[in-house]
């Protein structure tokens, strides 16, 4: 399949930017440049302001079940153009066929659900403490038009999450998308194109990120920010947001302990933890990464994850039976490079991996780190990339202490048959989403969304919706 140069989608058209600059599409399993992304200007970012104010008058005016008709058509293209669209993702992003096509089907259960959702966004009314003529109404309603800015790990799924709530609850998006990735989620904004979605409503840009956001968060046609991205970054955004009092929802990086305790399952561990691990590379922000392993089961499962890590089948995503491709960009593998180093200098030891596989694209194996020292960079940093670092405990409550160490607070995994400690771990883990004896997976009735230094909002169940929406109250007496 050939891959396509991706434009700009401003106004319901698909344009290139005024000035015609690009940007080289690189395959990362190749290195080779397979398509350029059109690099928005000025003229483009105000253009596209203006149409989605256009859009924004038109969408939040249309009733409810016509929105939802709307999404509802897109969602079925989406899955009837899943395997097309996978390939795309799989050439600029790495991640293997299946997973890629699992992300194109999610987006249409995700467009689908939050279409339903958005038929009961109900206001209510008060009862009036004294007089029984004042009707007094709560409304919600849209909060006007949105800025999203999504990344390269989910190029689908990062942009589906917000445009579905946007669209559900009135709202017009203008989107800035993933550069390096940029067909797939232009795929998505093409799905809502053909189903009739109404010029404006929905908008996609590509440039320079800080120079976009920097102007979109400021301008008054914007009423709210939604990123996904690193920490650094979005307090960033946060603080400009604040300036201009802007609504924000932050969905920021993580480092998820895996807590699993003496009387876990071993074998449902492995199973579920290594999977998650090493899905998308483990380039995805609730992926596993502090194994924290009771002492009285640290070798069995130490051994197992490595065996399951050397078992993995790594290569070019879009051959049959890949199970985990490169790493979507080279900064990953330098990353992988400097984490490894590092924790090997402070004594880790390595049980699986550890190293660049060839030298061309961005392939790095499947790694196990064991005995990794609580200072150790791994152990500290976002790893974002397919490297598992383990450490023993003694105690469940210093391994829940360990677990609160970092200012992270987005997911969590524990293994363990006592309801005592999954509960002492409900309630004791900082994270936004805790998954026990299961690995994740996270739909969009779900919450989603992290707790410190993770950012706030979530982007699944109602509240994703409510994030879309102002409260209003409005007394009126009949006279
Ligand atoms: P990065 O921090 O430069 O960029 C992360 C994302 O933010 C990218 O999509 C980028 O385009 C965007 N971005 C950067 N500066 C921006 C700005 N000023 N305004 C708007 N958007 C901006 O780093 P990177 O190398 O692309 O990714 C590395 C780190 O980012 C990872 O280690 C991980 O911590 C984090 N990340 C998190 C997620 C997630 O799902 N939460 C996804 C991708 C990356």
């Amino acid at each position: 399949m050939s891959y396509p140069n991706t434009q700009l989608f401003i106004d319901g058209q698909w344009q290139n930017s005024a000035d015609g600059r690009t940007l080289a599409v690189i395959n990362p399993a190749t290195g080779q440049e397979i398509g350029r992304v059109s690099h928005a200007g000025r003229a483009d970012l105000d253009k596209a302001l203006l149409a989605t104010a256009k859009g924004f008058a038109v969408w939040r005016d249309l009733a409810p079940v016509e929105r939802a008709r709307i999404m509802r058509r897109a969602a079925a293209l989406m899955r009837e153009r899943a395997e097309g669209i996978a390939q795309l993702l799989t050439m600029e992003q790495g991640k293997p066929l299946a997973e890629a096509k699992g992300e194109a089907l999610a987006a249409a259960d995700i467009i689908e659900w939050f279409a339903d959702e958005g038929l009961r966004v109900y206001g209510r009314i008060v009862p009036s403490r004294g007089n029984p003529a004042l009707r007094q109404m709560v409304l919600k309603d849209p909060v006007g038009p949105v800025a999203a800015f999504t990344p390269w790990n989910f190029p689908i799924n990062q942009v589906v999450r917000k445009v579905s709530a946007a669209l559900a609850t009135g709202c017009s998006m203008l989107i800035k998308g993933p550069e390096e990735t940029p067909a797939s989620p232009a795929e998505l904004l093409r799905a809502f194109q053909d189903a009739g979605l109404p010029e404006g409503v929905l908008g996609l840009v590509y440039g320079n990120p800080a120079e976009i956001s920097s102007y979109l968060v400021a301008h008054p046609v914007i009423r709210k920010l939604t990123f996904t991205g690193s920490t650094p970054v979005g307090k960033q955004l946060a603080a400009l947001a604040g300036q201009h009092m802007k609504r924000v929802t932050m969905e920021l990086g993580g480092h998820a302990p895996v807590i699993v305790c003496e009387d876990a399952d071993i074998a449902l561990a492995v199973k579920s933890a290594g999977a998650a691990k090493f899905r998308n590379a483990g380039q995805v922000c609730i992926s596993p990464t502090r194994f924290l392993v009771h002492q009285s089961v640290h070798q069995e499962f130490a051994a197992a994850l490595a065996a399951h890590a050397k078992g993995l089948q790594v290569g070019n995503g879009l051959i049959a039976g890949t199970q985990m491709g490169p790493l979507a960009n080279s900064r990953r593998l330098a990353a992988m490079q400097d984490l490894t180093r590092d924790a090997i200098e402070q004594g880790a030891t390595v049980l699986a991996g550890g190293q660049r596989i060839g030298d061309t694209g961005n392939f790095w194996q499947p790694t196990v780190l064991d005995n990794v020292p609580p200072q150790a960079r791994v152990f500290n940093d976002e790893p974002f990339g397919p490297v598992a670092a383990i450490q023993r405990f003694e105690r469940l409550e210093d391994a829940i202490a360990e677990a609160n160490r970092l200012a992270y607070g987005l997911a969590g995994y524990a293994f363990t048959r006592s309801l005592r400690n999954a509960d002492l771990l409900a309630r004791r883990v900082e994270v936004g989403m805790l998954w026990v004896n299961t690995p994740a997976a996270p739909s969009a009735e779900m919450p989603f969304g992290g707790i410190k230094d993770s950012g706030y909002g979530s982007e699944g169940g109602p509240e994703a919706m409510d994030a879309y929406l102002n409260v209003r109250s409005v007394v009126t007496l009949n006279v």
